[in-house]
């Protein structure tokens, strides 16, 4: 990366942003999954333990995240239609709504009036990767499972936008395809929906691939001083957007590339089922940065910036 890029894209960082960082934590409350994405641990062709968390166990995980002072969660199941149908999610986000302001949904693709449903019960945004824009590659890596579909998944987002959801995150999985074609494409799509959809806030994600036991496919490794580019190229592309790293990154690597584009941050962590309760279970990928909420936000309030943990109640809540 050029120091022009980086010093072009902390400058715009600290326009549109100032110093504020916004902080969440995944719950995962299912790992069953119908698809069979090669390059994934929660895929149904991996013979690991399956759960799926009652209402119960849900306000359970919700109670224990609570106390730890977070407010913005992000809900996920893996994508079974079966198994975690419209009215279980509904009921995760009423149950969530008790604890936390901001709630966001990773689950499969879902139709308009879905999504209309789950933002009606409390649910105000929704992140959907299409992993990769190359259909060559993306056709070889979702070999079944109703993934496989391309363009089911790429309309996605434009019905999240028609259903009203306040916030839209997009994403690629890094190291799947060619990158440079990836972002482009990834780029192109929010454009699109920026142009079409303005009134919603958008933010990209740009995980970079663990490999799971097992896979023999060969991916394209992404290195640091990539994804410094990736997230500085972003920045200078779309001002205004919110880039989003998670623990997947390492604790170092997360400090020292903030200042590029970075807005929101996950902390304090589990990506297994019930994981806030119980130490059982696979996780979706390996946690690099294992740092509580509490030491995310010291790390925060010592590099100058202000951890922001909700920026935004529901009228009425209150
Ligand atoms: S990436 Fe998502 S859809 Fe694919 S196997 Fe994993 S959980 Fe299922």
């Amino acid at each position: 990366m050029t120091n022009d890029l980086a010093t072009r894209a902390k400058k715009l960082t600290r326009q549109y942003f100032g110093r504020a960082i916004s902080l969440y934590a995944p719950l995962y409350i299912s790992n069953y999954c119908d698809n069979h994405c090669l390059y994934c641990g929660f895929s149904r062709r991996h013979d690991i333990s399956r759960k799926k968390l009652s209402a119960q166990e849900i306000e359970k995980e919700c109670q224990t995240l609570a106390k730890t002072g977070l407010q913005n969660i992000l809900i996920l199941t893996g994508e079974s239609r079966l198994q975690s149908p419209v009215s279980y999610i509904k009921e995760a986000v009423l149950v969530a709504g008790k604890y936390f302001p901001n709630i966001s949904l990773e689950i499969y693709p879902l139709e308009t009036k879905e999504y209309c449903e789950l933002f009606l019960a409390g649910a105000d945004g929704v992140t959907i990767y299409q992993e990769t824009y190359d259909r060559e590659v993306y056709k070889q890596l979702h070999p079944a499972g109703k993934k496989r579909d391309y363009d089911y998944r790429y309309q996605a987002p434009e019905k999240i936008a028609q259903a009203g959801m306040r916030h839209l995150s997009l994403g690629i999985l890094l190291g799947l395809a060619d990158w440079r074609e990836d972002l482009k494409a990834l780029f192109e799509h929010l454009r699109y929906l920026e142009k079409k959809y303005p009134g919603v806030e958008y933010s990209l994600s740009f995980p970079r691939l663990q490999k799971v036991a097992g896979d023999t496919n060969d991916y394209q490794p992404i290195s640091d001083q990539v994804m410094l580019s990736i997230i500085a190229t972003t920045r200078l592309m779309f001002p205004r957007v919110g880039i989003n790293l998670s623990t997947r990154e390492s604790a170092q690597f997360r400090d020292q590339i903030l200042e590029f584009g970075v807005t929101k941050l996950s902390a304090g962590s589990s990506t297994r089922v019930g994981g806030y309760n119980d130490n059982e279970g696979t996780g979706q990928f390996t946690i690099n940065d294992e740092r509580s909420l509490v030491e995310v936000k010291e790390m925060l309030t010592k590099k100058g910036y202000d951890p922001v943990i909700t920026d935004w109640r529901q009228i009425g809540n209150e």
